[in-house]
């Protein structure tokens, strides 16, 4: 592997992180609910991890409930929140360019009879505070709005969506799995009562994440069994996990040179791709600084995403095309249609991310790699600029413009 530009998929695991890990594999693997002194040895670790994950969002210990990761967490948060709220309302905000994990969840409470708000965004994937205003109906009883999205790195105006639900008296849910240690959170100032997070995004292990649930916020039981995790999520903990995550927590929060680091290299990759001929950036300008530090995300005229992806991965360069989820099919991203993007553009993307590890190598590297990859594919495609002409005609004629 030459590069690795695909930390919104996942990451390294530090090994550091692993180091921390190990014994609760081999000597100290005591269930954190047995009353012996493994299971205390294994108990207080549990305990530990929950306080440094606290500290770091400004929470409390006892408001971090451990998941198996981001897309438990959404799934948590959502289902349970509407169900045991649906006395009060059936209608539930979200927006177009959620996470699966919270979209698939929605499009099921709509099943079960709920009502569903999916907020537009505009062009760099804003959503309008005036908007999501707007969308209030006095049955509204959750709002879902991400914290950073994953594809495009835009960071939403979440502090002010918290205030608008807490002053309504809304369940308010973000999805922080992209920007937990990149950008600050504070649960408390941001008025926030759910919160998901992952593990393996901040180089900690696959598996495990948390949901933050503030105090006082009437949620539904998941999983029923021995009660663990205030009995919202019953089962043996995964102590080695949840050990590893703290860890991986520790290590970001004690240095903010990282997100220096990789800003300065996410600009390095960002201008070297844009001085591809016929390539755009999707999301935020960089310069906003409402961009997540370590994320690119480009559109390329006239070549196919999938293609620059094989031909990366042959060049020794791991990326993404919009992002790891639509990979598999061949479906353009929902997020670049709700930028406003035309199907057959989307098709031409690509998303790089950045991580604490990304070398000034791997990136002068990459850029390089595409540069003469993006020309050949040009110069084999029948997508030539005289034929896309053509084509660009019969699409907005099918579309009656
Ligand atoms: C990766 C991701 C998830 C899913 O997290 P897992 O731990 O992989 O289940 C959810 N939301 C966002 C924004 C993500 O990037």
């Amino acid at each position: 592997m030459k590069a690795y530009l695909d930390n919104g998929a996942t990451t390294m695991v530090d090994p550091d992180v692993v180091e921390v890990m190990m014994p609760y594999f081999s000597i100290k693997y005591g269930n954190a609910g047995s009353l012996h002194g493994l299971g205390k040895d294994a108990g207080d670790a549990v305990r530990k991890a929950r306080a440094t994950i606290a500290e770091a969002i400004n929470a409390d210990p006892d408001e971090i409930i451990f998941t198996s990761g981001g897309t438990e967490s959404d799934n948590i948060a959502l289902k349970e929140a509407a169900f045991a709220n649906q006395g009060k309302g059936n209608h539930i905000i979200t927006t177009k360019i959620e996470h699966p994990a919270v979209l698939e969840t929605c499009r099921f409470l709509e099943t079960m009879g709920f009502s569903v708000t999916y907020l537009d965004v505009d062009k760099e994937g804003f959503v309008d505070v005036e908007a999501f205003r707007r969308a209030l109906r006095p049955e509204t009883i959750l709002a879902s709005v991400m914290h950073a999205n994953n594809e495009i790195g835009t960071i939403e105006p979440i502090s002010e969506i918290g205030s608008i639900c807490r002053e309504k008296g809304i369940i308010f849910h973000t999805d922080a799995v992209q920007s937990f240690t990149k950008v600050p959170i504070d649960t408390k100032a941001m008025n926030i009562d759910l919160m998901s997070l992952s593990a393996h995004k901040i180089h900690g292990p696959k598996g495990t994440g948390a949901l933050f649930v503030r105090k006082g916020t009437k949620l539904g039981t998941l999983m029923h069994g021995g009660g663990q995790e205030k009995r919202l999520r019953s089962g043996t903990e995964n102590v080695p996990g949840i050990v590893g995550f703290a860890k991986a927590v520790e290590i970001a929060a004690k240095s903010h040179e990282h997100i220096a680091r990789m800003t300065g290299l996410r600009d390095r990759l960002g201008s070297g791709l844009l001085a591809i001929p016929g390539s755009s950036l999707n999301g935020a300008e960089p310069e906003s600084g409402k961009r997540l530090c370590n994320n690119i995300n480009v559109s390329f005229k006239y070549v196919e995403g999938e293609a620059m992806l094989v031909h990366l991965d042959l060049a020794g360069v791991a990326v993404s095309t919009g992002s790891a989820c639509s990979q598999k099919s061949l479906k353009p991203s929902h997020v670049l249609l709700a930028i406003g993007m035309a199907r057959k553009d989307s098709h031409g993307t690509l998303r790089l991310t950045l991580s604490r590890f990304t070398t000034e190598e791997e990136v002068d590297y990459t850029v390089e790699a595409l540069k003469g990859i993006v020309e050949k594919l040009r110069e084999m495609s029948p997508l030539n600029k005289e034929t896309i002409k053509g084509y660009d005609d019969i699409d907005l004629k099918k579309r009656g413009r």
